[in-house]
């Protein structure tokens, strides 16, 4: 099925690298430049900007999508805790950066660097450092394995 494009990152052959797992609507990813180990994306395979026009189908294959990759993040990165922040900034106000609707997971605990409250990993995520090729290829081969996914 073919999905509307836009002309950012986010609709362009170069997040393919970094591609863990697909799903009809959706697709996840690693962060480029994470936060915390495991840190990734789940973004709209079509070009929407505001979580308010996906449609229902969609809805509920982000929550499934969600609901699928997250447990696998907290038993790889995160603790015991279940801990993990959700987010996605949406209009020109929030902060968003890449102009197409994504999802954070933040896979969190209580050794990460952020436990001063909510700001600082989002302080972080403006000023974090790009992964090399080499780590990143070899972070989403590892949620690849873990989610039985391969294109
Ligand atoms: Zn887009």
């Amino acid at each position: 099925m073919a999905h509307e494009k836009g002309s950012d990152v986010f609709c362009s052959d170069a997040i393919r690298p970094g591609i863990f797992y697909k799903t009809e609507h959706m697709i996840a990813i690693c962060d480029i430049a994470p936060v915390v180990y495991g840190h990734s994306l789940v973004i709209p395979r079509r070009h929407v900007l505001d979580v308010r026009e996906l449609s229902d189908g969609e809805l509920k294959d982000m929550h499934d999508t969600i609901k699928k990759v997250t447990p696998v993040l907290l038993r790889l990165y995160g603790d015991s805790s279940n801990s993990y922040d959700l987010t996605a900034q949406i209009g020109e106000y929030s902060g968003m950066s890449v102009r197409h609707l994504h999802f954070h997971i933040i896979p969190r605990n209580k050794t990460d660097e952020y436990q001063k409250g909510d700001k600082s990993v989002f302080d972080a995520i403006e000023h974090v450092k790009r992964l090399d090729e080499q780590e990143y290829a070899k972070r989403v081969a590892i949620l690849r394995k873990e989610l039985n996914w391969s294109e």
